[in-house]
């Protein structure tokens, strides 16, 4: 199994607080794997260090073998790095199909001349994405009128259109019922497993990350203080202790 994602020795600090402190972890193909813990831990802060968004003071950050430390967005994108956006990144007025298909068009140089009249584009391709995520009878609605588990669903073929190796998801569950919930991470592994490729996702919700997580890292204070399957994070002393015997979701 190849790493897609190596991250050693991580630190980065905004003024007084140290949000990411020391943390290292791998990504193998065909894993999910799952970043947990409290609100503040530095979850999303470690997402944005590994897509460019922000530097790290110190460690490094290897993606596919690749140096990638301090790499702008783009460049990591395009080694193959995708991640889920939020809902407003969608094109509320265009439908479930075209937003895809802009995607498509972006990744392959085509976005300009979609101006003119060009919507027969990647249309196949476009479909494919919204069959496998479930949301293909929705294709020629606006996205600002779909229900917010079909907008998640849209989000992630939004995500795949780009082909990634390793797919970054910050909350890609957030706001969703605890069933659509399931049945997302659920459709999500079926991917990791079906294309191979490597998703690392945070997820407040213990039962979810329970159930779909190959590997679970736990957060807290920027530290990485735990980690391993799924049975024994949920049997670690520690992990109880700070986190899930907090009783404290960090979004209720
Ligand atoms: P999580 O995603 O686990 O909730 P974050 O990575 O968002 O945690 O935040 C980790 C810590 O870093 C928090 O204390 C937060 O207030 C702080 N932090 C995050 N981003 C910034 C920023 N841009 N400026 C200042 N402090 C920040
Ligand atoms: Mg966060």
């Amino acid at each position: 199994m190849h790493k897609l994602l190596e991250v050693t020795d991580l630190y980065k600090s905004f003024g007084g607080v140290t949000a990411v402190d020391g943390v290292s972890f791998e990504l193998k193909e065909g894993q999910l794997l799952a970043m947990i813990g409290p609100n503040g831990a530095g979850k999303s802060t470690c997402f944005n260090l590994i897509n460019g968004q922000l530097r790290p003071d110190k460690g490094r950050i290897k993606v596919l073998g690749r140096d990638t430390t301090g790499l702008k967005p783009r460049h990591v994108w395009r080694l193959g790095v995708g991640r889920t956006f939020q809902v407003t990144s969608t094109f509320a007025s265009m439908t479930v199909l075209e937003n895809v298909q802009m995607v498509l068009l972006s990744a392959s140089g085509h976005l300009n001349s979609v101006i003119r009249r060009t919507s027969r584009l990647y249309v196949d391709e476009a479909m494919e994405l919204l069959k496998l995520v479930g949301v293909e009878e929705q294709w020629d609605r606006p996205c600002g009128i779909l229900a917010y588990g079909d907008l998640k669903r849209v989000e992630l073929a939004i995500a795949l259109a780009n082909k990634p190796k390793l797919l970054l998801m910050d909350e890609p569950t957030a706001g969703m019922g605890i069933r659509e919930r399931l049945k997302l991470m659920e459709l999500i592994a079926q991917i990791v497993k079906a294309q191979n490729i490597g998703v690392l996702f945070t997820e407040h919700d213990m039962d979810v990350v329970f159930a779909h997580a190959d590997w679970i890292i736990v957060l807290n204070y920027g530290k990485l203080i735990a980690e391993g399957t799924p049975a024994q994070v949920r049997d670690n002393e520690e992990v109880k202790r700070i986190y899930l015997g907090s009783c404290k979701p960090e979004n209720p």
